[in-house]
């Protein structure tokens, strides 16, 4: 298989000349003996035979793009799913890939791990308040020292 910079592969769909060998399928090996067949990554398939590993969808019918990655032949949408990237930790700005579980504040993401007040480090479970300030993240008792001394009432949203 050719390398190509892009993890994006062209499928093709092809009429099968009845005059022509019939070509083997690099998915089942069987001769194609449809009307119709696929050219993706320099081989041919068996429409059947051209799906995702992930999701099991025929690639030729759910457009004309395959993504290919460690030997895996995948959809566009599991291939950004594995693959894809969430953003940018807003706390360590480290690279969140798609697969890991992220927290999310307003439009920033954070690890897990990453996630937890800026001043204190203390952790949140699900259902404690937390506060964004100046893009930082605060526990409750840090956000309203600092709102005291700012000289504002502490308001709890
Ligand atoms: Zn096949
Ligand atoms: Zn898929
Ligand atoms: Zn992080
Ligand atoms: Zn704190």
């Amino acid at each position: 298989m050719a390398l190509t910079a892009s993890p994006a592969q062209g499928i093709q769909m092809l009429s099968v000349q009845p005059d022509t060998k019939p070509k083997g399928c690099a998915g089942c090996n069987r001769k194609i003996k449809d009307r119709y067949l696929l050219k993706a990554l320099d081989k041919y398939w068996h429409e059947d035979c051209l799906k995702c590993a992930c999701c099991d969808c025929r690639l030729g019918e759910v457009g004309s793009t395959l993504y290919t990655k460690a030997n895996l032949i995948l959809c566009r949408r599991d291939y950004l799913r594995l693959f894809g990237v969430t953003g940018n930790c807003a706390a360590c700005s480290k690279l969140i890939p798609a697969f890991e579980m992220v927290m999310r504040a307003k439009e920033n993401v954070y690890h897990l791990d990453c996630f937890a007040c800026q001043l204190c480090n203390q952790r949140f479970c699900v259902g404690d308040k937390f506060f964004l300030k100046n893009n930082m993240i605060l526990c409750q008792t840090d956000y309203e020292e600092g709102l005291m001394k700012e000289g504002y009432a502490p308001q709890v949203r």
